[in-house]
């Protein structure tokens, strides 16, 4: 029996895929590359906002239609959205033959061989389940680049969020754990390994005796991995020893931190335990620390409460704190989370124009940052093939994190897949670059 994978969500799920598809694989079942030639289809979800939520179910009924007629004999969804609304997935879409939650990731490969039978393997067990360096891992693309899972789960409860609901609490995986599969990556021909958790900066606080996460990426800079990229920083952990630790790794100079909000005021009912000017002064501590440091952030518009002086602070911040990189989301009333029913609710036309107008003043501020490449030698790496048919390769910068900050397009001899080139920065258009291989 063949099986096709879709991932839906967020690079955690990616490599929750990766695993499922290795525990497959190792226990003997093809992997299909096209879902129409698959007997056995699956759909990892998400389940994260309300938007999310609708990609899931319409991707799941989308292929679905493989089974009137197709080779495909079941469907299984798993992830988030299972361990969110399991029973009523298979209550509601009947076209389903299995579920499967977060936390029972190692029963694929049984379901998969019982998919006939209408399995309900998920709401049952709460969130749980952690994998290691020798859970086999199938890495679905052909890029120099993969996600390490630290850890899973976060304590943090910041109220707009449901995340902690199915993914549970904070819970690191051993320090030489990782360092082992950031190794047997590197062996693969990995280049990149870029480490995401829920709550990156928590880990080690649940194992005592392994240090904190200036530890372990402290760790990391003896493996053979050379660009380690750490993403998801919750400024609430940043103290001093943490940055000079930060300073003396061998990771990328590049930082993902959520500021989510500027105003005391929402950053209190959002409960993220920090003010704007202690996260303004940790802004500058890790400038002042990392050299070449790319900041990359992401802000929630539209929070229950959001006055026009509160957006206003959000706006003037994001002016003052000029991040090279920054995303911004609207708010998504989630169930079962504090904030549902706060009051102050913003209209969702309102917080999606301040959505826009965070957009362009970050635009603005971001091409005028990027403009200083041009002309410049960097160090690129080379992920593969152009999406631009009018460039053979496209590779990324350290300051590029994969798959949300833009590629540059390469030019000239000499370029491979997989490795680095060091290339001259020729043309500068938004946040797209092309580079020309330089000696
Ligand atoms: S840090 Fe906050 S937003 Fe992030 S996963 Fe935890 S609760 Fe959700």
């Amino acid at each position: 029996m063949r099986v096709h994978l879709t991932t839906l969500g967020c690079p955690k799920n990616q490599v929750d895929s990766e695993l499922m598809l290795g525990m497959l694989s190792a226990a003997g079942f093809p992997v299909a590359e096209r879902a129409e030639d698959a007997e056995c289809v699956i759909v990892n979800t998400c389940a994260f906002i309300d938007r999310a939520r609708e990609e899931s179910v319409n991707t799941i009924l989308e292929l679905a239609r493989l089974k009137d007629g197709g080779r495909c004999r079941s469907l299984i969804v798993t992830g988030c959205l299972t361990q969110r609304y399991g029973k009523e997935i298979l209550a509601e879409l009947p076209e389903v033959d299995a579920i499967l939650g977060t936390s029972e990731l190692d029963r694929i490969v049984e379901l998969v061989r019982q998919a006939a039978g209408r399995h309900d393997w998920a709401t049952s067990a709460p969130p749980g389940y952690l994998y290691d360096a020798t859970t086999p891992r199938f890495l679905m693309s052909r890029v120099p680049y993969a996600y390490v899972k630290i850890a899973e789960g976060c304590d943090m409860g910041c109220t707009f969020c449901a995340i902690p609901q199915f993914r549970g609490r904070h819970r690191s995986r051993p320090l030489a754990d990782i360092v082992a599969e950031v190794e047997a990556l590197a062996r693969r021909g990995i280049r990149e390994a870029v480490l995401v958790s829920q709550d990156t900066l928590a880990w080690g606080k649940d194992r005592r005796g392994e240090g904190d996460i200036g530890d372990l990426l402290l760790a990391l800079s003896d493996t053979a991995m050379p660009w380690i990229r750490p993403m998801y920083l919750h400024p609430a952990h940043v103290n001093d020893r943490l940055i000079e630790k930060l300073a003396r790794a061998r990771i990328v100079p590049y930082l993902d931190m959520p500021v989510q909000h500027a105003d005391d005021g929402l950053l209190r009912a959002m409960r993220r335990a920090v003010t704007a000017r202690r996260m303004k002064n940790v802004v500058a501590a890790f400038r002042a620390a990392i050299p070449d440091l790319t900041l990359r952030t992401t802000v929630l518009v539209g929070f229950p409460g959001e006055t026009e002086a509160a957006f206003q602070a959000l706006l003037d911040f994001v002016e003052e704190v000029r991040f090279e990189r920054l995303g911004v989301f609207t708010y998504s009333p989630e169930e079962k989370t504090p904030a549902l029913g706060m009051p102050g609710e913003v209209p969702r036309e309102v917080a999606e124009e301040r959505a826009a107008i965070v957009q362009d003043c970050q635009d603005r501020i971001a091409f005028e940052r990027v403009k200083s490449l041009y002309g410049t030698v960097q160090q690129v790496l080379v992920d593969g093939p152009s999406e631009d048919p009018a460039f053979r390769w496209e590779g990324r910068l350290a300051g590029q994190a994969p798959e949300i900050d833009g590629v540059v397009y390469l030019r000239g001899r000499g370029i491979r897949p997989g490795r680095f080139a060091r290339v001259r920065v020729t043309e500068v258009e938004g946040y797209e670059l092309v580079g020309e291989a330089s000696p």
